[in-house]
């Protein structure tokens, strides 16, 4: 994760690398030509860089043609602001570029760097009919290094969202032949929400009320052709954003921080999407509180976190969560008592066979559950008596199941 900063200026180079290496990357500070050319013969691999213009020994920008070459995605910092210069720097197949001047001007170019690091995991989808505008937006965005998927018409947008479920943008003109981007838009909305897609409407198309229409039918945005790149990649990253930050917030309001496991509410929301029968199992650690105290804290943690990773590898298609301190509940999907029984012995024995090394020497630990199954279950119903069960397993010495 090396980022070539290419600066002359000792001042900013400095606040720059720091900047850089706060957000994760190492930073290659070089200061002329000269040094970039010999850094790179030295080490070529760059995930990035960010470049000056203008250097001692490349006074026209003579360096970034070089960048270019080894398609190192570059960022280009400029400290004249005037209209001739961004068209110059424009014209280059440069990420962004960056003018010295605005005081917020390296927060924006850790924001471009932290974008050139996510971007290559991230879909984006071009629905156009035009093949010359579908591939002139693939170029950019390919400069920003986004993954990018082309549909001509919405049927094929359409499939193609059912089939890629990692899609995070929509770009989509409106008018194509059969149905419309506006209607495509309304239609994506009633699977798709805000948290995992955003959807651009971008048309060439005069009517004034394009944007409000794109817009109420549940598009994040609008962009009037022609635009110019700049905006358009505002834009993009702005929205790209905006859905990784809900999805973000809404994963840390369903998930129990310490484990990444489902938290009670979440775990009662996605069984109500369930139809058929399933069996399920509550599981608590046994004198859990004797590991804390001889221990500490984070050895408690650290068991937490090891039980609900084996819950997991052992219950993968089932649904496993977290229902407060160290119990937890596991909900397969399959209602056979016996297939889950022998699933759980599993889990039991590989719990108890798990060794935890600590400072405080090697530890081992035990769980007890109490399990439930039914062909048309009711989830509270089964809860209690699996919690029921549970209380069995613990009074008959612990580390056990009870199925009943
Ligand atoms: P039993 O075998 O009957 O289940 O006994 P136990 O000691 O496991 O159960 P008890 O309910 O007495 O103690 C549970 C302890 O779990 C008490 C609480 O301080 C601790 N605990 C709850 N949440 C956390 C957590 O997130 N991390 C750690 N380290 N401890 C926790
Ligand atoms: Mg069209
Ligand atoms: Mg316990």
């Amino acid at each position: 994760m090396r980022v070539l900063v290419i600066e002359d200026s000792l001042v900013l180079i400095r606040p720059l690398c720091r900047m850089v290496e706060e957000i994760g990357f190492e930073a290659c500070p070089v200061h002329s030509l000269a040094e970039m050319r010999l850094r790179m013969a030295q080490e070529p691999k760059f995930v990035a860089a960010i470049a000056d213009y203008s250097l001692p020994d490349a006074l026209n920008g003579e360096h970034l043609a070089e960048l270019f070459q080894v398609a190192i995605p570059t960022i280009v910092l400029t400290s004249r602001s005037d209209v001739e210069m961004r068209e110059r720097i424009l014209q280059l197949p440069v990420v962004d570029y960056v003018t010295k001047e605005s005081p917020a001007a390296f927060d924006y170019v850790m924001r471009m760097l932290i974008r050139i690091h996510k971007n290559p995991s991230i879909k984006v989808l071009i629905v156009d009919d035009s093949t010359s505008f579908r591939a002139f937006l693939r170029e950019h965005l390919e400069r920003h290094l986004y993954q990018v998927l082309e549909a001509s018409n919405a049927k094929q947008a359409l499939e193609c969202l059912h089939q890629e479920k990692s899609i995070k943008l929509v770009l989509t003109d409106n008018d194509m032949p059969g149905m419309d981007g506006i209607r495509m838009t309304s239609t994506i909305r009633r699977f798709l929400d805000h948290d995992r897609l955003a959807i651009i409407g971008i048309s060439s198309n005069a009517d004034p009320t394009m944007t409000t229409r794109f817009i109420k039918a549940g598009a994040d945005d609008y962009l009037q052709k022609p635009f110019n790149f700049e905006e358009f990649f505002c834009r993009v990253t702005r929205n790209v954003e905006f859905v990784e930050n809900l999805a973000a917030l809404k994963d840390s309001a369903d998930r129990d921080p310490l484990t990444g496991l489902a938290n009670r509410r979440y775990f009662f929301e996605q069984v109500m999407q369930l139809k058929d029968g399933y069996s399920l199992a509550v599981l608590d650690i046994d004198f859990f509180k004797n590991v804390n105290d001889q221990y500490g804290h984070d050895v408690g943690d650290h068991v937490i976190c090891n039980t609900a990773r084996l819950m997991e590898q052992f219950f993968p298609e089932g649904v496993v969560a977290r229902f407060g301190g160290e119990e937890f509940v596991i909900l397969s999907p399959n209602p056979m008592e016996k297939d889950m029984r022998q699933r759980l012995e599993d889990l039991r024995q590989a719990i108890e066979s798990c060794v935890i090394v600590t400072t405080k020497g090697s530890l081992r630990y035990t769980v007890s559950m109490g399990m439930a199954a039914a062909d048309l279950p009711e989830i509270s119903r089964l809860l209690k008596l699996a919690d029921e069960r549970l209380y069995h397993a613990k009074q008959n010495g612990r580390n056990q199941i009870c199925e009943g």
